[in-house]
């Protein structure tokens, strides 16, 4: 029987969820669900100075938002610290790691004179236990405690992304893992944790291949196989450059505020350098049954809002109206309108959803519904002419008695400019403009009978009273 896979989320809470972050998780996610495997979240807040309990926080609620659901954790590194002195302890003891003495000063002197040389600047190894045997240490230094790397050979791995890719140990240092105040460094405890946590594929952003054989080193060391690797491309945005905070909304709860679906969202975010086949518009769920690391591009992926935009509308038609209404009402109540005064939002959405990408817009788009409203007087004289006002008038009166569907209704609309020989928009449009305030809105009957006969009526009177003179 093969392992059971256990991926994990790791992110430092120093800031929101951005996409690139959100994609990492999303992937390191699926991969677990599609191998029936464990999902860990682990929150690395050992960089106190940045980390804070609102980052940690947003992280949760976008992850929640998203529906990646972790089996395990949150872990916080903080409250792991007795573990890592315990390790680092045990590798002091077996001479995996020693006690460096060497001041600042000195470090920061070698350094200068190395790049002086035109040399890679690189710690000397001068209190490597072989080097320091006899030596006394300074008086007021504070060590740090470095990892003895391997001195000659390589360290490779087959990133599942990447292909093959391989390090000179000659160009690797003994890493600090522990600072001179004994907290450890962010490489050492990924490590610990990885391996405390059996996690057997590492997914992540490639801003950490350079770490990779820095851990690989630290994993052999303590006696344990490295897990697989797979380093993720960043995302890039629209302009193609490195997505930052100038490319507007990057924050994944600011997607929830502005509209989209968490299943567009996830559907988006998988197709950021990952493909199925030509699959476009595909369920979280298709996502988990289908991902695998093999089908990850090497390459950066770009951000584009227009495909965000269709894949949320997509699939914003795939749900039942009633869902659709659900998602909407919190949007409607955010405009501030009254609910209950208008029809069943599940309605309203199956009508608009063709017409708008998010359901910002659509808690916009059908405001009328649930909200007075005051058409614009140019408008109105625009479209209501002298050329109308008769078929307008007696189509009116129609309204007070016809049956309210919209067969009748738009039977009675068409009767009314055939009547005058007008075109059916000369007579759909005015309707349009008095009821909604606005020339665009789905089929006029359809709008009627949601909206009410006596909304119309009250709206048709009190806005067209000169159609009435
Ligand atoms: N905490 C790291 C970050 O936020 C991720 C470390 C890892 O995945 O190994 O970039």
């Amino acid at each position: 029987m093969s392992t059971p896979i256990r991926t994990r989320f790791a992110p430092s809470p120093t800031g929101f969820l951005h996409l690139g972050g959100a994609r990492t998780a999303l992937f390191a996610w699926a991969y677990a669900r599609r191998f029936q495997g464990t999902f860990v979240l682990r929150i690395e807040d050992t960089d106190r100075e940045r980390s804070t309990q609102a980052a940690t926080q947003a992280i949760l609620d976008s992850m929640a938002w998203l529906g990646l659901s972790y089996d395990e954790g949150p872990f916080y590194q903080m409250q792991r610290m007795a573990r890592y002195r315990e390790v680092i302890d045990d590798m002091l003891a077996r001479g995996l790691a020693y006690r460096c003495y060497m001041p600042t000063e000195a470090l920061d002197a070698l350094r200068e004179a190395q790049m002086a040389r035109g040399e890679k600047p690189r710690y000397d190894g001068r209190w490597r236990p072989e080097n320091a045997a006899g030596k006394t240490p300074p008086a007021g230094v504070a060590p740090v405690i470095r990892f003895r790397n391997p001195d000659d050979g390589a360290v490779a791995w087959d990133d599942r992304v990447k292909g093959r890719i391989e390090f000179a140990n000659t160009e690797l240092d003994d890493l600090v893992i522990a600072r001179p105040d004994g907290t450890p460094t962010y490489n050492f405890c990924v490590v610990v944790d990885d391996i405390d946590m059996q996690i057997t594929h590492v997914i992540r952003g490639d801003d950490h291949v350079n770490n990779t054989p820095r851990q690989i080193n630290i994993f052999r060391a303590l006696g344990f196989e490295p897990p697989v690797f797979a380093h993720v491309p960043t995302v890039l945005g629209e302009d193609g450059q490195k997505l930052s905070k100038r490319h507007g909304a990057v924050s994944v709860t600011e997607y929830d505020a502005a509209g989209y679906l968490p299943e567009a969202m996830i559907n988006f975010l998988a197709r950021l350098g990952w493909a199925h086949g030509n699959d476009e518009v595909f369920s979280p769920q298709a996502f988990c049954d289908w991902f695998d690391l093999d089908a990850i591009s090497p390459a950066p992926s770009r951000f584009n809002t227009d495909k965000l935009r269709w894949l949320n509308q997509e699939h914003m038609k795939r749900l039942s109206p009633e869902e659709l209404g659900r998602r909407l009402l919190p949007f409607l109540e955010k405009e501030g309108l009254d609910v209950a005064a208008g029809p069943a939002p599940g309605a309203v959405a199956e009508l608009f959803r063709e017409r708008v990408a998010t359901l910002v817009e659509m808690a916009q788009a059908v405001r009328f519904f649930y909200a007075d409203v005051t058409p614009d007087a140019a408008l109105l004289a625009e479209q209501i002419q002298p050329a109308n006002h008769a078929a307008l008038a007696e189509l009116f009166t129609a309204f007070e008695t016809l049956p309210w569907d919209r067969e009748s209704l738009n039977a009675a609309l068409k009767d009314a400019a055939k009547r005058h020989g007008l075109k059916p928009p000369q007579i759909m449009m005015p309707v349009r403009a008095l009821v909604a305030g606005t020339l665009s809105t789905p089929a006029i009957d359809a709008v009627l009978v949601l909206l009410g006969r006596e909304k119309t009526l009250e709206r048709v009177r009190r806005q067209g009273s000169e159609v009435r003179d």
